[in-house]
């Protein structure tokens, strides 16, 4: 059995321009046509290259030089991705400077039936997060539908809600 001309796996699931190439490799190609760019990415990575055949490597350069003329180039792209990660670092580095920096929390209360607060509950709830360092930070009611009442096994004509909690703690800056 011939292996895959793109990636090397022991699989020839079509012949494409006189390559055996494997599905994953022909979605990915497909991708590439349509100008998918992480695709246009993997087609020109050199480590993928390397496992290329001979034949694969001058049709699918042939193919990848084609998208890259009415669109981005890899190298262009990969540029504009870093610029962006930094970007984004930046931005992170500066949030935390200021607020520092905090982890959250969610916990649900399921009031059935009478579908009012359950406030011992709530309130041994919210003691017992303070007391390991959370602050409550939002806390807001939802009408359960009947879908959910179904799926937590309660009768569909009844009326429950469940109070959702979200925690919040601060983290020490590191
Ligand atoms: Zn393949």
């Amino acid at each position: 059995m011939r292996v895959c001309e793109i990636c090397n796996a022991k699989k020839e699931d079509r012949i494409i321009a006189g390559m055996s190439i494997c599905n994953n490799c022909f979605t990915r190609l497909q991708g590439l046509r349509n100008g998918n760019e992480d695709d246009l990415l993997f087609f020109r990575d050199p480590i993928n290259v390397s496992k290329f055949s001979h034949n694969a490597k001058e049709y699918i350069d042939e193919v990848a030089t084609d998208i890259e003329k009415s669109h981005r180039t890899a190298e262009e792209i990969i540029i504009e991705r870093k610029r962006m990660q930094e970007d984004e670092m930046e931005k992170q580095e500066y949030a935390r400077s200021l607020i520092g920096l905090y982890e959250y929390a969610v916990e649900t209360i399921l009031n059935e039936d009478h579908g009012c607060v359950d406030a011992k509950r709530m309130t041994e709830l919210i003691n017992k997060r303070a007391r390991e360092g959370w602050k409550l930070h939002t806390v807001y009611s939802n009408e359960l539908g009947k879908n959910a009442l179904k799926v937590l096994g309660l009768v569909e004509n009844s009326t429950a809600c469940e109070d959702v909690l979200v925690f919040e703690r601060k983290l020490m800056d590191k």
